[in-house]
């Protein structure tokens, strides 16, 4: 194991080496929602299947209509659902509405508002080109084409397509099961009445929210006691319930109640490093254990809620997306410019909590709050964005240019 303070990025490469989803599965489309496609899919039908009409109106021939007004005998009716079986002659029109199949012999649809009707005719009063209000065979896909790929998210949009290329199951990725264990003697459930020296647990609901909304299904450990066979149990249940990532909050750094990474060595882990350069959240473990022949990997934040968060945007959204097959799921950090003087950092990359708002330019403008205490959530939430200063960054002045990971739309 590494003992050096990891850069940021480096520590990202090596949680993500190698991270892939752990297998495929069948969904009915109705419960595919949010899943991401594991194979491309192929259309297999025509859409649409037959010409169609776009519009309430008439079908008629585009000859006939060159010169307008001109009364046509109505021979019949097309209605979604029920053609008209016959076909159209020169001199003759049906009836037609949206979605109805146009009968043999038109070429085109004249909308109801620009006709007369009359008893066993219609007057056409406005010309239409050929071919007008006439959806093609096959205008929106043909069966064969491929339409989707593999690694996007099953959007309502993707969904609904997929329905129409009439999938009644789609392949997916497994999703990533992600135990996490919130580690603390101190740490109660919301709703307890904390003891003098109790405080409540908080940051496993947001990490939780991280690894859901990047495609992973949550096993809650709850709360574990800062004390060997209770964090030994609770790793053994997620090893045994078949989690893929370990997710442990609290009790990753050096102090003598930090036991999560001697307790998971001796149930046989390995770690790559245990602290990065990077505030809020210097402790950071990332290993991996080998349990019934499955690797699983593993990652330890630090319990001060905001470095948690911030090591949950930063670290376990990529590697949950990058194991929930997903080709994208990166918050890639946004231009932005300062609005205020900053001082050198150190070799620490720094994540500071920041308003921000558009300038004249259009510019996000962003301004770090003078207070950055890892363990301050009020206003973590009061920020807008995560100021990225990079690692030995020199003194910066207000106007200069910086970079940004949003928390919200500005
Ligand atoms: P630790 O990383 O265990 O040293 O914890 C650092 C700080 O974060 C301590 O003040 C803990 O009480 C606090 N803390 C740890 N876990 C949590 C949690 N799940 N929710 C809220 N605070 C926590
Ligand atoms: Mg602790």
């Amino acid at each position: 194991m590494r003992t050096d303070l990891v850069p940021a990025a480096e520590a990202l490469s090596i949680i993500l080496q190698g991270a892939a989803p752990a297998g495929e599965e069948t969904v009915a489309i109705g419960e595919a929602a949010g899943r991401i496609l594991s194979r491309d899919l192929t259309a297999l039908r025509t859409q649409p299947p037959f010409p169609s009409s776009a519009m309430d109106g008439y079908a008629v021939r585009g000859a006939d209509i060159a010169s307008v007004p001109v009364k046509l005998v109505l021979i019949g009716e097309s209605a979604a659902g029920s053609a008209f079986p016959g076909s159209v002659a020169s001199g003759q029109a049906v009836r037609i509405f949206t979605g109805a199949p146009v009968p043999k012999g038109a070429d085109t649809v004249v909308m109801q508002e620009n006709t007369r009707a009359e008893p066993g005719s219609v007057t056409i009063l406005v010309t239409a080109a050929t071919g007008k209000s006439v959806r093609k065979a096959g205008l929106d896909f043909q069966r064969g084409d491929t339409l989707l790929s593999a690694g996007f998210v099953l959007d309502p949009q993707r969904l609904s397509l997929a329905a129409s290329m009439n999938h009644a199951s789609v392949p997916v990725w497994r999703k990533p099961f992600v135990a996490i264990a919130s580690t603390g003697s101190e740490l109660r459930l919301p709703g307890a009445e904390p003891g003098p020296d109790q405080i409540i647990a908080s940051n496993g609901f947001g990490l939780a929210a991280i690894v859901r909304r990047s495609g992973g299904e949550v096993l809650d450990l709850g709360i574990v006691r800062d004390d060997r066979s209770a964090l030994t149990a609770a790793f053994t249940r997620a090893l045994e319930r078949g989690a893929d990532l370990l997710l442990t909050l609290g009790g990753a750094s050096v102090g003598d109640h930090d036991l999560v990474l001697p307790v998971l060595r001796d149930l046989g882990a390995t770690f790559h490093f245990s602290k990065i350069a990077l505030r809020p959240g210097k402790p950071l473990l990332a290993g991996e254990i080998v349990h019934g022949g499955r690797t699983v990997r593993i990652l330890g934040l630090a319990g001060n809620p905001v470095s948690s968060l911030v090591a949950g945007n930063v670290f376990v959204a990529p590697l949950v997306a990058a194991m929930a097959g997903r080709n994208s799921g990166r918050s890639h950090p946004v231009p932005a410019v300062l609005g205020c003087d900053l001082p050198a950092n150190d070799e620490r990359q720094d994540y500071l909590r920041a308003s921000a708002s558009r300038n004249r330019e259009g510019q996000l403008e962003v301004t770090p709050f003078g207070v950055q205490d890892s363990s301050m959530l009020a206003a973590l939430v009061r920020a807008d964005v995560l100021l990225v200063r990079p690692a030995g960054a020199g003194p910066a002045r207000a106007g200069d240019p910086c970079s940004v990971i949003l928390l919200r739309e500005i």
